[in-house]
């Protein structure tokens, strides 16, 4: 069959009618186990001898198509589904690193993500570094012999500077290093990993997947035989997995993904010129903007910029906290890709358990804030910011 466009695989993607009594909709399995028609059928499901379901961890017709769905979506062998996005970050690290391995970060990931390498550290030996990986030597020069994995967040939280995926795979092939990347803040719609070259890709699905603020979820996509192992072992035995419902209110999310993304783009982009005019601003970041030093990158590997800024104000972390609270329509609040326009505060939020050192190395100061534009009129969003901004 002629492959579809994306705008059409996340709508029919992984889902034939017919199979399931003409349901226009994928039907809700919420059960908690499958029953076998009699001993020797359980004896060959359970053998992998006969297809079929056994038991809801272990796989849920709901869940299989969600997961179909999302391997058409990134371009990959096979997709898992998790109950959170740090289920799936951990699965799969647990499943490619053990005692005495090294994974190589980009410099700055999700808050959890650095808390499960301190512990991954601290209680079985698993080291780490951070790496900007802004050249291809830059990347060689930190790998170690021990290094199992390469794991990269582009854009990058808050700072949402970007890093070349399509490069850090070209060094880690040579190397036989996998490549992870958290795709969270593009969705498959903006960017692709697999096809730059990388081997596992991780959805916090509860931010643009979802888009509706009312599922936390992960996703993993990747080959058929790494995604296997991790049925097997770190989903199946560690058992963070997906409830059949958020599934079900997952698959309702990615029909609209391209029609959300567009105009959280189309927004952003407003929004960060209307920002950067503003006197006082001080500095917005948004990879969208061709005087931005990765624009080069984004123009390569992103569809569009994607939905989120980030914008210092001019004053102290006092002035940015006043300014949060002077907002009605936008809502403060962590988490992103939502409907409703989000402001967060990372120095104090979402990268307060970094120490300040860190921080200010990685350019997060305590006048940083990071909106996530949601699908309101841009004209509305920018009123409210506006007279906030208009008083500091
Ligand atoms: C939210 C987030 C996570 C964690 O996902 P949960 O669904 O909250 O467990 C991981 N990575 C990124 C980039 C995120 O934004």
């Amino acid at each position: 069959m002629k492959k579809k466009q994306f705008e059409t695989e996340v709508i029919h993607g992984g889902y034939n009618t017919e199979d399931y009594h003409d349901s226009l909709v994928p039907p809700l399995f919420q059960t908690s186990t499958f029953t076998f028609s009699n001993a020797k059928q359980g004896e060959r499901r359970f053998a992998g001898e006969e297809e079929g379901f056994i038991y809801s961890r272990l796989g849920n017709p709901t869940v299989k198509i969600l997961e179909e769905r999302l391997a058409i979506l990134e371009g990959a062998e096979k997709a898992l589904a998790f109950g959170s996005g740090m289920a799936a970050v951990s699965a799969v690290l647990f499943s490619l690193v053990k005692s005495g391995d090294h994974i190589l970060c980009s410099k700055g990931v999700y808050g959890c993500t650095f808390g499960l390498l301190q512990l991954m550290e601290e209680k079985f030996n698993i080291q780490h570094d951070f790496s900007l990986m802004e050249t291809e030597e830059n990347v060689q020069n930190a790998l170690r012999p021990n290094t199992a994995c390469i794991y990269i967040e582009t854009p990058i939280n808050p700072t949402m500077k970007l890093v070349d995926l399509q490069m850090v795979a070209k060094v880690a092939r040579e190397k036989g290093i996998p490549v992870v990347v958290d795709n969270t803040f593009c969705s498959p719609y903006l960017q692709k990993p697999i096809e730059l070259g990388c081997d596992v890709v991780i959805h916090s699905a509860t931010k643009y997947i979802c888009g509706h603020g009312d599922v936390v979820a992960g996703l993993v996509a990747g080959s058929e035989d790494f995604l296997n192992k991790v049925a097997r072992t770190t989903q199946k035995d560690i058992g963070g997995i997906i409830s059949p419902f958020d599934a079900w209110l997952l698959l309702r999310g990615l029909k609209t993904l391209p029609v959300r993304m567009d105009r959280h783009c189309e927004n952003a982009e407003k929004l960060a010129k209307a920002l950067a005019a503003h006197p006082a601003v001080e500095q917005v970041i948004y990879p969208g903007d061709p005087s931005n030093q990765d624009y080069h990158i984004a123009v390569k590997q992103m569809r569009k910029p994607g939905g989120l800024i980030s914008f210092t104000i001019k004053g102290s972390k006092e002035d940015a906290q006043t300014f949060m609270d002077r907002l009605k329509l936008i809502k403060i609040a962590v988490s992103l890709g939502d409907a409703e326009t989000l402001i967060q505060h990372p120095a104090t939020m979402t990268h307060s358990v970094v120490p300040k050192d860190d921080r200010t190395e990685m350019g997060i100061s305590d006048t940083m804030l990071r909106l996530s534009v949601g699908l309101e009129a841009w004209e509305d969003i920018w009123q409210d910011l506006k007279q906030g901004l208009d008083k500091a």
